[in-house]
């Protein structure tokens, strides 16, 4: 392994949103930088989000000002620099007269618009039509502004960023152990970590390193490091389904819930429906996926609502992701999970004699560049010389384009004989990305073999060779969304073709 034994200046534990964020953030400003996931970039949480960028309407309700405050700025900046994959999309808001009273949602409302500069169009009140797609009984509500994200394309295109500035991914690699150790001609401690790769175990040296294992935080702690820290993590579970778009509009629905919790309706891959999400505590992280309850719970929120009914048989598809929210550990409250601050902390165990050690708690995909900046200021001490962050203005890969219509235009005008509907997915999964693979195709013969629903070999190609997936399911499922539509013999004839190309290799 080449980089056994070398000196990092940092090593990333966790290649979900944080950790692939925080080697950007640090590669970008000079640090050599070593990331490992023990499985798939956005295997875990980060591809399991209700995939919003947004300020958290209802965190208004907990006065979470500045997470909102903090959350909306960050809408404003992912929006300009991964146009390709973050965009703006209108919520409406169906009103419950039992349940908040009509002038604290518009107060609400004011808020949202108003606590941060944004570009986004301003909310207002709404009065349902007959052809609306919700019941005749919701005849007014509201509508406002957030975010739409692919969730696990954001992590892939930070890893990228990370990698072109010197980062070194590596995937389906897990950090077993570490201890400090002192080399000869360095008078600072550093971090000597044991890492487990598919194929053989090897040692890196770092000089910090951050702990960013999303739910297996304490986990890291506990089993790598032997420390402790002084938060608790509470694992809530929540599900999302998908189901066959249940209404035509290019918005989404924000449900309120007798609960008082919320669901959200959103168009999904322009011909489904994603409803999420659940809450649900659990005391440990395997084998996470949707109850029954869970499903009847969520079924039974959007048939309160809309005219179409929904039963059991419409899932296509559904996904679990777990969050781990924090609090003080012996805290005499009893929190519920609803009520948890949705924020991030970030923990230095800072010893004498022991390299710098951060711990990463909880945070949202919309305020990860935040987290990201924050935590690499943390080790201004380690790294004096440390620039100030630049990722705020800097496009993310793909996302140098003026707008997704102007990069549609342009594969169109390039690639004439390319179908529109891959035109679209190009455009919105891959930004200026997909000239990678794309490049002097004269037709589609040129991108090879077609593996279902416009799956071409150049783009599989590429996302082995360049995006680090390895199965079908990372191609299917992460770096692409088709998976909704795959059959199974679709799915094994992928996977044999990337299984042949790897004995091949
Ligand atoms: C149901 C749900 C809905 C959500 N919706 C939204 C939303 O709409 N908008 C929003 O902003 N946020 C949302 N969030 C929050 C957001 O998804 C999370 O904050 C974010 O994904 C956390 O990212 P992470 O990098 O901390 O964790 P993860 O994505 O879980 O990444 C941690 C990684 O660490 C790896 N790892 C663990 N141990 C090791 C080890 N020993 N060695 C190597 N790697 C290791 C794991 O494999 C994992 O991939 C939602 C969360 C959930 C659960």
């Amino acid at each position: 392994m080449a980089v056994n034994h070398k000196i990092f200046d940092l090593v990333i534990i966790g290649g979900g949103i944080n950790g692939v964020g925080i080697a950007y953030d640090a590669a970008q400003r000079g640090l050599s930088v070593l990331l490992c996931e023990s499985g798939d970039l956005a295997g875990a949480t980060s591809s399991a989000s209700s995939k919003l960028i947004h300020g958290g309407l209802r965190y208004l309700e907990q006065y979470q000002f500045s997470l909102v405050r903090k959350a909306l700025l960050e809408r404003e900046v992912l929006k300009d620099i991964a146009p390709h994959i973050v965009w703006p999309m209108r919520f409406c808001l169906p009103h419950q007269k039992y349940l908040r009273s009509p002038w604290l949602i518009r107060l609400g409302l004011y808020f949202y618009d108003h606590l941060a500069k944004s570009s986004f169009e301003k909310s207002k009140s709404v009065v349902f039509a007959n052809a609306s797609p919700l019941q005749d009984s919701f005849a007014t509500g509201f509508e406002y502004s957030d975010a739409w994200v692919d969730d696990a394309r954001l992590v892939i295109v930070n890893a990228l960023a990370a990698q072109a500035c010197g980062a070194t991914i590596l995937t389906r690699t897990q950090c077993l152990n570490a201890k400090v150790m002192q080399l000869a001609k360095h008078p600072e401690p550093m971090w000597q970590l044991m890492l487990q790769s598919q194929t053989e175990s090897f040692s890196v040296v770092g000089k910090a390193v951050i702990n960013a294992a999303g739910p297996w935080v304490n986990q890291v702690l506990d089993q790598v490091f032997a420390a402790s820290s002084p938060y608790q993590v509470r694992y809530i579970k929540g599900s999302h389904i998908v189901v066959p778009r249940i209404h035509q509009q290019d918005k989404a629905y924000i449900l309120q819930n007798s609960d008082r919790r919320i669901v959200f309706v959103l168009p999904f891959q322009d011909n489904f429906s994603l409803i999420g999400t659940t809450d649900v505590e659990q005391t440990q992280l395997e084998d996470i996926k949707i109850s029954v309850d869970e499903i009847h719970y969520l079924l039974d929120v959007v048939n309160d609502h809309f005219k179409q009914q929904l039963s059991p048989a419409d899932i296509i598809h559904s996904y679990s992701g777990v969050r781990p929210l924090f609090e003080i550990k012996q805290s005499s409250v009893n929190n519920r999970a609803q009520d948890l601050s949705r924020d991030y902390a970030i923990f230095s165990h800072a010893k004498i004699n022991t390299p710098p050690l951060l711990s990463i708690y909880g945070g949202k995909v919309t305020t990860y560049r935040k987290l990201a900046q924050q935590a690499v200021d943390c080790l201004i001490r380690t790294f004096e010389d440390l620039p100030p962050s630049q990722t705020h203005k800097l496009p993310l890969p793909g996302g140098d384009i003026s707008s997704r219509q102007q990069l549609f235009q342009q594969l169109s005008t390039t690639y004439p004989f390319l179908p529109t509907d891959l035109v679209t997915r190009y455009s919105r999964s891959y930004g200026s990305l997909a000239f990678n693979f794309l490049q002097n195709a004269q037709n589609l013969r040129d991108l090879g073999e077609d593996f279902g629903h416009g799956l071409l070999q150049k783009e599989v190609d590429y996302l082995l060779q360049d995006e680090w997936a390895q199965t079908a399911e990372d191609i299917l499922w992460r770096r692409t969304k088709l998976g909704l539509y795959f059959t199974q013999q679709q799915q094994d004839n992928l996977q044999a073709y990337i299984s042949n190309l790897k004995t091949a290799g």
